[in-house]
């Protein structure tokens, strides 16, 4: 037996004899609101890179493991929201199955790139409940959050992007390396980190490649291309930067760590301005290469929205 483990053990046993509430303790141990078997975490207060966290979810959706270390990975899900989790085979946990609702004790919030799971290890423990029972998780929540701004800046590693070629992999490699798995040819993908501005806050919002190409008509082939004939990746970002900033949107998805991950997209310039306007302010925006934070929705309706109607004075 491990020395870590027989003092757990240990411990558990005085903490039970001195009839302590042992999920409590360690719950004190750990710090923070980490849910327990009775009142487990909503999945979208996970949101703390290392906790241990106590959740009860229902396994929405199983993928196929492309690794002999991933015994299951999925999406599970709750009221508040859904989130993707993985299982490690060393860990020698249950098999889990679809539509079915477990408590998961003790499992531990991993977050990259802005975006978390779950990651359940040989401390967990999985609490299996009936359908009919009253722990069974209904409906799913999708916590979609609609946002509408102007869209004001574009991140780093947007446009064409390289990621790592490693199948359980997704990072975005910089310099030919992915800081995980060393030197990597890498794959191209397409997306946009950007920020809209509704004047009062911000939101940092994650374009994949699909609703890349629904804002802005660019495809990944297309971003390729542009690329291959610039000799330049770079090249991709800046004609995104050119299209969306000053423009207002309005973004529909999830929210994922920082991200709001958009899956509905609609361009709500007429509700404010003319094309015409918007144009300008686009040439405007460009010709100055605008590119940080400070535009917002209030500031750019203070703007004249035309520049060929002067006020008649004493007209009504
Ligand atoms: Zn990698």
């Amino acid at each position: 037996m491990p020395r870590n483990a027989a003092f757990d053990s240990v411990r558990n046993h005085v903490l039970k004899e001195a009839d302590v509430d042992t999920e409590a303790f360690w719950a004190s141990l750990r710090g923070g609101d980490q849910g327990t078997t009775e009142e487990p975490l909503p999945l979208s207060e996970c949101t703390t890179d290392g906790a241990w966290v106590t959740v009860r979810a229902k396994i929405v959706e199983l993928w196929d493991p492309r690794e002999d270390s991933i015994h299951q990975v999925g999406l599970v899900g709750d009221e508040s929201g859904r989130m993707k989790f993985v299982a490690w085979t060393k860990s020698n946990p249950p098999v889990l199955e679809e539509d079915t609702t477990y408590t998961f004790k003790d499992v531990v919030v991993d977050e990259y790139d802005g975006n978390y799971s779950l990651k359940i290890n040989s401390r967990s423990e999985i609490i299996e409940h009936a359908r009919d029972s009253p722990e069974a998780i209904g409906t799913v929540g999708t916590m979609t959050t609609v946002y509408e701004g102007v869209f004001v800046a574009i991140q780093s590693q947007s446009g064409l992007i390289k990621r790592c070629t490693d199948p359980e992999c997704t990072r975005v490699i910089q310099q030919g390396e992915c800081s995980e798995h060393g030197p990597n040819e890498g794959e191209f993908d397409l997306r946009i980190k950007g920020v809209l501005d509704d004047g009062e806050s911000v939101q940092e919002c994650l374009f994949t490649a699909g609703m890349t190409e629904v804002v802005t008509g660019i495809d990944l082939e297309t971003a390729m291309e542009m690329a291959s004939d610039a000799l330049d990746l770079t090249v991709v970002e800046r004609r995104l930067t050119e299209m969306l900033i000053g423009r207002r949107f309005t973004v529909e998805g999830p929210l994922l760590g920082r991200y709001l991950l958009v899956d509905e997209v609609t361009d709500s310039s007429n509700r404010a301005f003319a094309q015409g306007y918007h144009d300008a302010v686009d040439d405007l925006l460009s010709e100055y290469g605008y590119y940080g934070p400070g535009l917002t929705a209030e500031n750019i309706e203070d703007l004249p929205q035309t520049y060929d109607a002067p006020v008649a004075a004493g007209g009504n």
